[in-house]
Protein backbone atom coordinates (compact mmCIF):
# COMPACT_ATOMS: atom_id res chain seq x y z
CA UNK A 1 0.00 0.00 0.00
CA UNK A 2 1.84 3.18 -1.19
CA UNK A 3 1.25 6.50 0.82
CA UNK A 4 -1.20 8.01 -2.20
CA UNK A 5 -3.61 5.61 -1.85
CA UNK A 6 -3.40 5.55 1.35
CA UNK A 7 -4.24 9.35 1.27
CA UNK A 8 -7.16 8.79 -1.13
CA UNK A 9 -8.98 6.51 0.95
CA UNK A 10 -8.24 9.12 3.98
CA UNK A 11 -9.43 12.09 1.66
CA UNK A 12 -12.46 9.84 0.28
CA UNK A 13 -13.44 8.53 3.68
CA UNK A 14 -12.99 11.43 5.54
CA UNK A 15 -11.37 9.06 8.26
CA UNK A 16 -10.78 10.54 11.68
CA UNK A 17 -7.73 10.17 13.11
CA UNK A 18 -7.71 12.02 16.38
CA UNK A 19 -10.54 11.57 19.16
CA UNK A 20 -11.79 15.49 19.45
CA UNK A 21 -12.65 15.19 23.02
CA UNK A 22 -9.33 13.98 24.45
CA UNK A 23 -6.94 13.69 20.87
CA UNK A 24 -5.91 9.82 21.38
CA UNK A 25 -5.99 7.78 18.91
CA UNK A 26 -9.55 6.28 16.93
CA UNK A 27 -8.88 2.45 16.28
CA UNK A 28 -10.74 1.26 13.79
CA UNK A 29 -13.70 -1.29 14.74
CA UNK A 30 -15.51 -1.63 11.10
CA UNK A 31 -18.06 -0.73 8.83
CA UNK A 32 -16.82 2.95 9.38
CA UNK A 33 -16.77 2.74 13.36
CA UNK A 34 -14.14 4.04 15.15
CA UNK A 35 -13.32 4.17 18.84
CA UNK A 36 -10.82 5.92 20.96
CA UNK A 37 -8.40 3.85 22.69
CA UNK A 38 -8.21 6.45 25.54
CA UNK A 39 -11.88 7.40 25.98
CA UNK A 40 -14.02 4.95 24.47
CA UNK A 41 -15.69 7.66 22.50
CA UNK A 42 -17.05 6.45 19.23
CA UNK A 43 -16.34 8.50 15.90
CA UNK A 44 -17.55 7.62 12.38
CA UNK A 45 -16.07 8.35 9.05
CA UNK A 46 -18.26 9.03 5.97
CA UNK A 47 -18.69 5.39 5.50
CA UNK A 48 -20.01 4.91 9.13
CA UNK A 49 -22.24 8.33 8.68
CA UNK A 50 -23.79 7.57 5.32
CA UNK A 51 -24.58 3.63 6.54
CA UNK A 52 -26.23 5.33 9.78
CA UNK A 53 -28.19 7.70 7.98
CA UNK A 54 -29.25 5.03 5.16
CA UNK A 55 -30.19 2.96 8.08
CA UNK A 56 -32.90 5.19 9.92
CA UNK A 57 -33.72 6.37 6.67
CA UNK A 58 -33.70 4.00 3.99
CA UNK A 59 -34.09 5.23 0.17
CA UNK A 60 -32.68 8.53 0.71
CA UNK A 61 -31.12 10.29 -1.80
CA UNK A 62 -27.43 11.90 -2.05
CA UNK A 63 -28.91 15.35 -1.51
CA UNK A 64 -30.25 14.03 1.58
CA UNK A 65 -27.89 12.79 2.69
CA UNK A 66 -25.06 15.72 2.27
CA UNK A 67 -27.65 17.82 3.52
CA UNK A 68 -28.24 15.76 7.00
CA UNK A 69 -24.62 13.74 7.62
CA UNK A 70 -22.69 16.88 5.78
CA UNK A 71 -21.20 13.68 3.55
CA UNK A 72 -20.27 15.54 0.37
CA UNK A 73 -21.85 14.09 -2.98
CA UNK A 74 -19.23 13.56 -4.73
CA UNK A 75 -17.64 11.11 -1.70
CA UNK A 76 -21.06 9.49 -1.64
CA UNK A 77 -20.73 9.03 -5.73
CA UNK A 78 -17.45 7.56 -4.94
CA UNK A 79 -18.43 5.16 -2.10
CA UNK A 80 -21.49 3.82 -4.49
CA UNK A 81 -18.86 3.73 -7.62
CA UNK A 82 -17.62 1.47 -5.43
CA UNK A 83 -20.86 -0.46 -4.81
CA UNK A 84 -20.25 -0.49 -1.08
CA UNK A 85 -23.90 0.74 -0.54
CA UNK A 86 -25.29 -2.19 -3.15
CA UNK A 87 -24.82 -6.15 -1.99
CA UNK A 88 -26.21 -7.86 -5.44
CA UNK A 89 -26.55 -11.44 -5.11
CA UNK A 90 -25.65 -14.42 -7.26
CA UNK A 91 -23.90 -11.37 -9.44
CA UNK A 92 -20.44 -12.60 -10.25
CA UNK A 93 -18.21 -10.10 -8.88
CA UNK A 94 -15.69 -8.33 -11.24
CA UNK A 95 -14.40 -6.49 -8.57
CA UNK A 96 -10.91 -6.69 -7.12
CA UNK A 97 -9.16 -5.43 -4.24
CA UNK A 98 -6.79 -2.74 -5.54
CA UNK A 99 -3.84 -3.66 -3.32
CA UNK A 100 -3.45 -7.66 -3.28
CA UNK A 101 -5.75 -8.34 -6.25
CA UNK A 102 -8.39 -10.90 -4.77
CA UNK A 103 -11.76 -10.90 -5.35
CA UNK A 104 -14.02 -8.34 -3.73
CA UNK A 105 -18.09 -8.29 -3.31
CA UNK A 106 -18.02 -4.69 -2.56
CA UNK A 107 -15.52 -1.86 -2.10
CA UNK A 108 -12.14 -0.66 -3.16
CA UNK A 109 -9.87 -3.07 -1.02
CA UNK A 110 -10.72 -6.73 0.89
CA UNK A 111 -11.25 -6.93 4.46
CA UNK A 112 -7.43 -7.67 5.37
CA UNK A 113 -6.14 -4.90 3.06
CA UNK A 114 -8.91 -2.37 4.33
CA UNK A 115 -7.95 -3.83 8.38
CA UNK A 116 -4.37 -2.88 7.20
CA UNK A 117 -5.11 0.50 5.91
CA UNK A 118 -6.31 1.44 9.60
CA UNK A 119 -3.49 -0.23 11.25
CA UNK A 120 -1.42 2.21 8.91
CA UNK A 121 -3.67 5.07 9.46
CA UNK A 122 -3.05 4.10 13.32
CA UNK A 123 0.44 3.89 13.66
CA UNK A 124 1.04 7.04 11.46
CA UNK A 125 -1.45 8.80 14.08
CA UNK A 126 0.81 7.36 17.00
CA UNK A 127 3.92 8.94 15.87
CA UNK A 128 2.58 12.14 15.33
CA UNK A 129 1.21 12.38 18.69
CA UNK A 130 4.99 10.76 20.11
CA UNK A 131 6.66 14.12 17.74
CA UNK A 132 4.42 16.53 19.05
CA UNK A 133 4.95 15.68 22.50
CA UNK A 134 8.75 14.99 22.13
CA UNK A 135 8.96 18.51 20.35
CA UNK A 136 7.70 20.03 23.50
CA UNK A 137 9.86 18.02 26.32
CA UNK A 138 12.60 19.13 23.82
CA UNK A 139 11.69 23.15 23.46
CA UNK A 140 11.09 23.30 27.02
CA UNK A 141 14.14 21.36 28.10
CA UNK A 142 15.74 24.14 25.85
CA UNK A 143 14.69 26.83 27.50
CA UNK A 144 15.40 25.87 31.04
CA UNK A 145 18.89 25.43 30.18
CA UNK A 146 19.35 28.74 28.61
CA UNK A 147 17.74 30.15 31.24
CA UNK A 148 20.05 28.40 33.99
CA UNK A 149 23.13 29.30 32.06
CA UNK A 150 22.44 33.05 31.89
CA UNK A 151 21.37 33.08 35.73
CA UNK A 152 25.07 31.05 35.83
CA UNK A 153 26.85 34.31 35.16
ZN1 LIG B 1 -10.87 10.25 23.42
ZN1 LIG C 1 -6.54 -7.15 -0.53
Amino acid sequence: MDNTKLFQYVQIYNVPTACKTCGGVLVYRGLGEYICELCKEKAYDNYGKTRNYIEENPGASAVEIEKNTGVSKAAIREMLKESRFEIVEGTKSFLRCESCGKEVRSGRYCPECEKNIHIMIEKQQREKLHENMQGFAMNTGGQEGHRRFVRDK
